[in-house]
Parts: C-alpha cells; sequence; structure tokens
C-alpha cells in the first residue's frame, strides 16, 4: 500500500512510532526513523527494519522541539529523496499533574514536545508536499484531546492543539492535495502508559468497553490506512483507535 513513499515517522524508536514505522516497512515505504539523539537506539532500530523487511531504511535524530534540527533533517530528505510522501508526528511525552501540583518544566516540555514539536514538522513536511502536490500527514492526538481527563489537564490541552491545528492545516493543504488527519488513540500498551501505578492501570481497563488494551500495531494499522491511497478522498479527520473506552 505505501511501495517506494517516503515516510518519516517522529519518536520512532520504541512504541506506536516503532510499531508504524514495520507497518510502513511490511507495505514497502522507504523509511525514516527518528530519535531525539543520534546513537545506538535509533542505529539498532535502523538496522533491525532494514534485516526484517530489506527496503531503504534511514535514521535522523533531532528532538522535535529543537526547530534548526529538524530543518536540517527535511534537507537532508530532499537531499536525498527530493520528496517526502507522509509524515507521522507521532513523538509525544506524558507527565500527569493535578491542578495545583503543575510546574512550569511539566507545562513546557508537554506543551514543546506533543505541540510544538508537531507544529514545526508539519510545517516543514507541508512546504516538501507541496512542491509535490502530493502527501499525506498523520498526527497523533489522543482520546484525551477530545473528553479531557483529571490529571492531564496540560496533555490533553496539547492533544486537542493537535486536533486544532489538523483541522486548520487540512484546510489550507487540501487545494495541494496533501491531507491531514489526526488518530486519537485510547489506552494503548506502550512504555508511556505502563509507567502509571496499577490502580490507575486497572481503573483505566475497566473504561474500556472492549475489555482490554490496545496494540500498537492496531493504532499503526490506523496510521497505515490515512497515509495510503486506500485514503485518498479522506482529510480533516480525526479517527478513535480505542475499543469503544469512554475515559
Ligand atoms: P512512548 O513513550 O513509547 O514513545 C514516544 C516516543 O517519542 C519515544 O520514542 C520517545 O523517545 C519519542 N520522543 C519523546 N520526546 C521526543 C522529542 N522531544 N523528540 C523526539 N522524539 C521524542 O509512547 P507511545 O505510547 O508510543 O506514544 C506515541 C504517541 O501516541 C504520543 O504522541 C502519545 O501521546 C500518543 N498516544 C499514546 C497513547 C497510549 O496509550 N500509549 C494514547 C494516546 C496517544
Amino acid at each position: 500500500m505505501l511501495k517506494d513513499k517516503v515516510c518519516f515517522v517522529t519518536g520512532s524508536t520504541r512504541g506506536i512510532g516503532w510499531s508504524t514505522a514495520r507497518e510502513f516497512a511490511r507495505h514497502g515505504a522507504i523509511v525514516i526513523l527518528n530519535g531525539r539523539a543520534a546513537g545506538a537506539a535509533l542505529d539498532d532500530r535502523c538496522r533491525e527494519l532494514a534485516d526484517e523487511f530489506s527496503g531503504t531504511v534511514v535514521g535522523l535524530a533531532a528532538d522535535v522541539t529543537d526547530m534548526a534540527g529538524v530543518k536540517a533533517c527535511y534537507q537532508e530528505i530532499f537531499r536525498r529523496f527530493r520528496r517526502l510522501d507522509v509524515l507521522v508526528n507521532n513523538a509525544g511525552v506524558l507527565q500527569d499533574a493535578l491542578l495545583g501540583m503543575i510546574s512550569e518544566a511539566n507545562m513546557r516540555a508537554v506543551l514543546d514536545t506533543n505541540l510544538t514539536g508537531a507544529i514545526i514538522h508539519l510545517q516543514e513536511a507541508a512546504r516538501l508536499m507541496s512542491r509535490n502536490r502530493a502527501g499525506s500527514i498523520v498526527n497523533l492526538s489522543s482520546i484525551i484531546g477530545r473528553f479531557g481527563n483529571d490529571g492531564q489537564t496540560v496533555y490533553a490541552a496539547a492533544k486537542a492543539g493537535v486536533i486544532g491545528m489538523t483541522l486548520a492545516a487540512a484546510k489550507e493543504m487540501a487545494p495541494k492535495n496533501v491531507r491531514v488527519n489526526a488518530v486519537a488513540p485510547g489506552f494503548i500498551d506502550t512504555a508511556m502508559t505502563r509507567q502509571l501505578p496499577p490502580d490507575k492501570r486497572d481503573q483505566r481497563v475497566a473504561s474500556i468497553k472492549m475489555g482490554r488494551v490496545g496494540t500498537p500495531e492496531e493504532v499503526a494499522n490506523a496510521i497505515v490506512f490515512l497515509a495510503s491511497d486506500m485514503a485518498s478522498y479522506v482529510t480533516g479527520q480525526v479517527l478513535g483507535v480505542d475499543g469503544g473506552m469512554l475515559v
């Protein structure tokens, strides 16, 4: 479904980003992995993917909040491939805090990574995609960005911001044949959710109508659909992948 498409996934050394990169590779894409910093984690993942699927894999290190570093990634993508077909704005952090306990550092880290970083990537990708009058951008929002949750005011604000950014960019980019959509996962089994205390985790699972947590692959499959030509007339949408979660 993505044969020879150039696909960039931010924060893709683990979790949903890694599963998405693997599914992209399985579907024949040229995959660009991204980690916050250069090093063994990123190199190992690139090798793993290239060995398993024998397609082209490139690793580009940059913190999503570092505008100059992100710009350099897109320059490198242009130099190598002359185009970008798919961007998945996946990198994110979760730091829960109740009102009254939210530090400035928490606010900045969560908003900068989940929202500002996504806008920085969106803008760079939009430039490259506009040149070719084709492309698909998939942004990771969250069920929390649609319905909120206690202890997650900052995260909810960031993920609601991702929905706003998706809707605005979809309108602006549609005439250029660039589609912009979001996925809103519920409770997915990754390092991000494994950090929750067991009682909180049980409480969240109990709110899922399907009675189980989701897997990163299940989110990746929704992302593959939105990234591919299977969704060629779909833009400005937020696709919930949450097993009927009520939050
Ligand atoms: P994860 O913690 O396993 O992975 C997040 C990835 O983002 C990691 O590889 C991390 O290194 C990277 N990252 C973090 N900050 C970065 C930065 N500044 N620059 C570059 N990379 C950075 O989490 P996950 O569960 O795989 O989450 C992926 C996305 O899905 C996030 O945006 C998250 O908010 C969203 N999401 C997750 C869930 C869930 O239940 N796991 C639910 C809804 C939304």
